[in-house]
């Protein structure tokens, strides 16, 4: 059981009196999951469709970019076609974040870094307060970098950088704050989150920036984002991926799930890796059930396991299970051993007890 940080709790939705779809940041909240839309923010039908896919797929707060004033002025509309909370992420210009709250959106996303007018950024703090909105202040690595700096280091400025906005925006009776302090490689973002940790108690955004394609930013998130969390730091997630967004909700359920941060909604399949004791052909009978199984109804731990070794133990305590002999396998429901079933028919039995169960 992970014991986590205990964090200001945020509310998002609903701005000044949160809405029956406000999520909360932080506090004794579910670690919540993040996208970011890949459409041009100026195309409200093609990214308020995306946000609908995502928001079935499991997300749960979605953010959109915001370059241009055009893509400002759209954001109203895309809110009222969406359902989950709608964040605003601005960059250099004040003036947008202003046109993106006027708009209703649910939360902004600024580096006051990158925004030359201070007084200008004040003006965006002051509306956000007055709307009752909060604020991610999101430090990236490369945009407190300087040329030569080493890894520790880098963390410790990311989060002086951090802190001295926080006090900025304190100093402007400001604190519906969440930040996030993310750098493309796994132990800068993982120093400077848990440093940050330690200094102050405001609600953490995680993510691993820039992480890449599919392949190498779900290996990266799980360790960064998924070494966090085990810790017990981090309110709110999102794998960034080069790639549809859909993958990026997929692999920050799998996070949380595999650290039982959340509970398995449909089956979870438990497989062994095979070796040279596999008398089945356990690839393609994993392949065919995963590509069968029936919809999800109900939670079911199904495990397909290829020999004596391990295979009895974990499919005894699966839901269902088999553990695979000489072109045999065993039949295993909630403990008990059931039935022996040629390796001809595992698939179809496997499948219509599963059905029987769902
Ligand atoms: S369960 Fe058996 S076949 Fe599968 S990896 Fe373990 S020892 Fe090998």
């Amino acid at each position: 059981m992970i014991e986590r940080r205990r964090t200001r709790p945020v509310s998002v939705g609903g701005g000044a009196t949160p809405d029956k779809n406000c999520v909360q940041i932080g506090g004794d909240a579910p670690v919540s999951i993040q996208s970011m839309t890949k459409t041009h923010t100026e195309d409200i039908e093609d990214t308020s469709a995306q946000i609908k896919e995502l928001e079935e797929m499991g997300c749960e707060i979605i953010r959109v970019a915001v370059p241009t004033p055009k893509a400002a002025r759209c954001l109203g509309e895309i809110k009222r076609r969406t359902r989950i909370p709608v964040v605003a992420d601005i960059h250099f210009s004040p003036q947008l974040a202003l046109e993106a709250i006027a708009q209703g959106v649910d939360k902004i996303r600024i580096n006051p870094g990158n925004m030359k007018d201070k007084a200008k950024v004040e003006e965006v703090v002051r509306a956000a307060k007055n709307k009752g909105i909060p604020i991610r202040i999101g430090v990236n690595s490369g945009s407190v970098k300087s040329p030569g700096q080493e890894e520790e280091p880098l963390a410790k400025l990311m989060v002086e950088t951090i802190l001295r906005y926080c006090e900025h925006f304190e100093s402007l009776g400001f604190r519906d704050i969440v930040l996030s302090l993310k750098a493309s490689d796994v132990p800068t973002t993982m120093a400077a989150y848990r440093e940050v940790a330690r200094q102050c108690d405001y609600p953490l955004h995680l993510g691993v920036t820039a992480a890449g394609p599919a392949s190498s930013s779900i290996i990266k998130s799980a360790i960064g984002i998924g070494g966090l969390l085990s810790e017990g730091i981090g309110d709110t997630l999102r794998v960034s991926i080069t790639g549809r967004p859909h993958e990026e909700i997929k692999a920050g359920l799998d996070i949380l799930q595999a650290l039982g941060l959340r509970e398995h909604e449909g089956w979870e399949l438990i497989s062994c890796p095979t070796c040279g004791r596999c008398e089945i052909d356990l690839v393609k009978i994993v392949e065919e059930v995963k590509a069968k199984l029936p919809p999800e109804k109900k939670a079911l731990q199904i495990a397909i396991m290829g020999c004596a070794v391990n295979g009895p133990g974990e499919a005894q305590e699966c839901d269902i299970g088999i553990a695979g002999g000489h072109g045999f396998g065993l039949l295993f429901k909630k403990g008990e051993r059931v039935k022996k079933i040629p390796e001809s028919e595992m698939v179809s039995q496997l499948l219509h007890e599963i059905e029987s169960m769902s």
